[in-house]
């Protein structure tokens, strides 16, 4: 139903449904007629203007929101200032509603938008509708912020007031008529190579496919979580990262999802190591919101002198690719290229491999990640990043250097998750997938493997990597010493 009445305005941002959508779900409880909006606002995200498979991701979800919205989601390109202002003059809308987002420069613009609509006596209405805690509000008793996890999550977040419980989908609702001239093919979010329709397969994404998610997760995942969750080939991780991201379901419904099926008995440590990964998350946000910076500089700042190599664009080009002939490391980037997701386990090997393996700057990382995630998030992935890197929060006390190899074998003892993405490793047996150029020449033979033709050579020696890194860490040192 539609209504030419002046309209409160949503606006849809990293919340892209319907159930559980605080913001939404007030303008509705209003009863005024609803104006649904969402901007693709890369003038003011300026560096982290959304990376490439986010955007294949965003522009499945907008479609799928709007079928929900009953078609009456209207589009906007631009900055979101000048064109929230043009539109509530040209509605005369009652008030803008959205929830809030956590990155500095949305943070920046908000209030910049909030305090214009004050001054013209609209109503501007923010909500929580992406975090479990407000980050303001998990703090040490003297006020300042967590920096490791345990504590932030235990004594913070567990022992702070329960999360808000999921909000109804709205029913009846009633929209206004306006209409943008924008269509979604004029946000041009879709790139013009075939990587857009290959990586989509396998992914439902509409909030329904996230609420499936959840469940399917809840059946056949949830019950060996905390030990099945280190095995990339098992399926046991949700994989509602970037449905979170994106906002097609909210932490809110996991959460109370989780701890009601966590209830039946032998599940509850696989149910809590459930909620605490949702906890990581919290701890990004809460980083993110108290230390800005760290989607650039080292929050540990002895890192600032470490010596990058920085004369190695081949190594990281063969890193991007799934060329560094390690198994497991070229298995997790082709993941990442050809899926849009790459298994958390496997995002640590290949991180680690990067910055102290190829000792190219966590910076790189960070950057790939950003454009080949569909969960690519501005928290998570610097504050991961840095972790990776030794220089950020929570970073254990010893400078930690993943060894890829013995990583594959635990985690992938049988080599399933390699053959699915390396498949020229495919005739392998399990002993010698691992680390190919260990193998007797009759086995690559009678696999099909030609070292340095069908699958390269491993393009670092990793204990010579691993006592350059050692010496490169002694910099971080030196600086305590000064
Ligand atoms: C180098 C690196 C970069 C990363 N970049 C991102 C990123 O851009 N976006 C992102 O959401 N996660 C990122 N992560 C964290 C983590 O790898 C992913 O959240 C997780 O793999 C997503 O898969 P899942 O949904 O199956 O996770 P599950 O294991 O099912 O976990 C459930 C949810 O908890 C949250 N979560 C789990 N682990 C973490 C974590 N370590 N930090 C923060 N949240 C977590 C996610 O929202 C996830 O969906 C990164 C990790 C590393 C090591």
């Amino acid at each position: 139903m539609t209504d030419k009445a002046s309209p409160l305005i949503v606006w849809f941002r990293q919340d892209l449904r319907l159930a559980d959508n605080p913001a939404l779900h007030a303008a509705h409880a209003s009863g005024e007629p609803i104006l649904p909006i969402f901007i693709l606002d890369d003038e003011n995200a300026g560096d982290w203007k959304i990376g490439g498979a986010s955007r294949v991701f965003l522009h499945h979800a907008l479609y799928t929101l709007n079928k929900d919205l009953g078609g009456t989601l209207q589009l906007f390109k631009g900055k979101a200032q000048d064109i929230i202002q043009t539109l509530v003059t040209d509605t005369n809308a009652k008030g803008v509603y959205w929830n809030r987002c956590y990155e500095p420069w949305r943070i920046k613009r908000d209030k910049e938008i909030k305090s214009w609509l004050d001054d013209n006596n609209i109503t501007g209405q923010s909500h929580n509708g992406s975090l479990l805690w407000e980050p303001w509000k998990i703090t040490k008793d003297d006020g300042t912020p967590y920096k490791v996890f345990t504590p932030y999550y235990k004594r913070g977040c567990l022992s702070a007031e329960e999360p808000r419980e999921p909000l109804p989908k709205p029913t009846n609702m009633i929209f206004s008529d306006y209409k943008s001239n924008l269509s979604l093919a004029d946000l041009d979010l879709l790139p013009t190579r075939n990587w857009g329709d290959e990586i989509i397969q396998n992914w439902d994404i509409s909030e329904t496919g996230a609420n499936k998610r959840l469940n399917d997760f809840l059946d056949s995942g949830l019950s060996n979580y905390k030990e099945g969750r280190n095995h990339p080939a098992d399926g046991y991780t949700s994989r509602l990262a970037a449905y979170l991201r994106h906002g097609l379901i909210s932490p809110n419904t996991a959460w109370y999802a989780a701890k009601q099926r966590g209830t039946i008995e032998g599940w509850e440590k696989d149910r809590d190591h459930f909620l605490s990964e949702l906890g990581w998350r919290e701890f990004s946000y809460s980083l993110l919101y108290y230390f800005p910076t760290i989607t650039w500089e080292n929050l540990n700042q002895k890192f600032n002198n470490f010596p990058w190599s920085d004369k190695n664009s081949e190594d990281l080009r063969r890193w991007q690719r799934g060329q560094t002939g390690y198994p497991i490391v070229d298995a997790g980037m082709r993941e990442l290229y050809q899926t849009g997701y790459m298994h958390n386990r496997v995002r640590m090997i290949v991180g680690s491999f990067l910055v102290k393996n190829l000792l190219i700057h966590w910076h790189k990382g960070e950057e790939w990640f950003w454009d080949c995630l569909f969960d690519a998030d501005l928290a998570s992935n610097s504050a991961s990043w840095q972790w990776i890197a030794g220089c950020g929060a929570d970073a254990a006390p010893y400078f930690r250097i993943f060894n890829p190899l013995l990583q594959s074998k635990k985690f992938d003892g049988d080599g399933a998750y390699i053959r699915k993405y390396v498949p020229e490793l495919a005739k392998l047996d399990s002993t010698h997938i691992h680390a190919p150029w260990e193998a007797p020449p009759m086995i690559l033979a009678e696999a099909g493997v030609k070292l340095g033709e069908t699958y390269p050579e491993p393009i670092v020696d990793h204990p010579a990597a691993r006592d350059r890194a050692l010496e490169a860490f002694q910099s971080t040192k030196q600086e305590d010493a000064a």
